[in-house]
């Protein structure tokens, strides 16, 4: 494709994209396709020969868009949002047009600068204390397994990057029951045996119980077992639940435990002054990560992780070959020392466009306006005679279930409430998701796109009730 064929067409996707965001309530949320239904369209083989621009395009319309689950559409309720927004979008086209490694310094002077920028303005944006740095990490994924590597590196003085596991000394990790999978996924990798995450019982509103942590951390110290890490959670994936990172930051500091917290989706609610609260023990807080990218109107990915020593992170990551040595005469940041992969994109480039666009001020309207909307419903369940809330909905996650009076037999509910979900799936006109808590089937319900209104919620909710009253 040349230039000048490459900018027709550019124009013309651009058209597609905003008839796309447009007219996406027309779509049905969740992909009505049967697994196969895509692969089957697609040659075993690839092509020889060059084929036409507009003959892709029309495949693309033709056999992935209906292959969609459309994480944009206002009626999305699952899951936790991957919510975009249209500056993020034109700044991904810029990201992808200038293609660039934002490995080191060097390779592109102005991301590794904005990144500095954009990550201090996101720690003054959520109230973090100054003495935290950040970097842009792909997900809160890997930065957790950054954290538990930095960890891991300090408590042993940086032997185990030198030397691998040596000896019989064993390591603990813990958090709550209702922690998120990657935690265990990255204890395993972190090389400590996922025997070794201490998945702490949680009270009755889901949050960890710090007494049980404390009396874990005493265990394992009595059987020799050196409590390395403690991952607290703002924001558990089930239900929100917020971990007292108060109470938590005492017992660390008295038993000298790392300090990870995990605010995935529920740290964009820090921008709100209301929720500063939850930062309280911040001070003995060693890493924290969350994600624009859920609910911060940044495409995926871009998820913000802030370290407390930097210099701990650097030494557990740092490599240096001798193709990227460079001679800066001052100081600058090599984000290929920060995280595990060396290939970086320009990622903070999204942030600069969305922060400026909406400012600080349009980001909170935009959060406290999904928050007062599933409060509302939340409400309303509250008060409904057969919707019963299953858990506290601190920000915009409200978990639920359908409670006919006089059917009382959990398994039955449990069924009934499966249907109801499948059934409004498969209506494509709302998508939402289910967890389990404390063992029982518990409907999901989240407000958090970029385009939802409160007559998109009020469909919703009237949807939900006729389609469990109507089982
Ligand atoms: N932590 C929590 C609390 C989450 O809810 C999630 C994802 O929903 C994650 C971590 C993982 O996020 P990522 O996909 O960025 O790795």
């Amino acid at each position: 494709m040349d230039l000048e064929r490459f900018r027709q067409e550019a124009h013309q996707l651009v058209d597609w994209m905003y008839d796309y965001l447009k007219n996406i309530r027309d779509l049905p949320v969740r992909a009505q396709v049967q697994p196969g239904d895509v692969i089957r369209q697609l040659p075993t083989a690839p092509p020889e020969e060059a084929e036409d621009f507009a003959t892709i395009f029309d495949d693309f319309k033709r056999i992935v868009l209906p292959g969609m689950t459309h994480w944009q559409h206002p009626s999305f309720h699952g899951y936790f949002p991957a919510n975009s927004s249209p500056p993020s979008v034109l700044a991904e086209m810029l990201i992808a047009t200038m293609g660039a490694q934002c490995m080191i310094w060097q390779t592109s002077p102005a991301a590794a600068e904005m990144e500095e920028r954009m990550m201090q303005w996101l720690g003054q944006m959520i109230g973090l204390p100054d003495n935290f740095v950040g970097v842009i990490q792909d997900t809160a994924s890997t930065a957790t397994l950054c954290s538990l590597l930095t960890a891991r590196e300090q408590k042993t003085d940086y032997e185990i990057n030198h030397s691998g596991f040596t000896g019989d000394k064993r390591y603990a990790v813990y958090s709550s029951s209702e922690t998120h999978s990657s935690i265990e996924k990255d204890v395993k990798i972190a090389g400590f045996g996922s025997e070794s995450l201490r998945k702490i019982k949680t009270d009755y509103k889901y949050a960890l119980d710090p007494a049980a942590l404390e009396a874990a951390i005493e265990a394992d110290l009595y059987d020799g077992v050196i409590p390395l890490c403690v991952i607290a959670t703002l924001g558990t994936t089930g239900s929100t639940a917020i971990d007292p990172l108060k109470s938590i930051a005492r017992i660390c500091q008295r038993h000298k435990v790392w300090l990870h917290v995990d605010a995935a989706f529920l740290g964009s609610a820090l921008l709100l002054e209301e929720y500063r609260w939850l930062l309280e023990g911040i001070e003995q807080v060693d890493t924290f990560v969350f994600n624009p990218h859920k609910w911060m109107f940044t495409n995926f990915d871009c998820s913000a992780y802030f370290v407390r020593d930097k210099g701990a992170l650097l030494r557990t990551f740092e490599i240096l070959p001798e193709y990227l040595k460079t001679s800066e005469s001052s100081p600058v940041n090599n984000y290929r020392d920060w995280s595990i992969p060396l290939g970086r994109r320009f990622r903070a480039l999204k942030l600069w466009f969305v922060i400026r666009t909406y400012g600080v001020n349009g980001l909170k309207e935009l959060l406290r306006n999904h928050i007062r909307m599933a409060q509302a419903v939340s409400q309303e369940i509250e008060a409904s005679r057969d919707f019963e809330l299953m858990a506290p909905v601190p920000v915009s996650l409200v978990c639920f279930r359908y409670h006919p009076v006089g059917t009382d037999d959990e398994k039955k509910l449990d069924q009934l409430n499966k249907t109801i979900e499948e059934t409004l799936n498969d209506s494509g006109k709302i998508f939402l998701t289910h967890t389990k808590l404390r063992g029982k089937f518990v409907l999901r319900f989240c407000v958090g796109q970029t385009q939802v209104t409160q007559e998109d919620v009020d469909k919703a909710w009237g949807l939900i009730q006729e389609t469990a009253r109507g089982m």
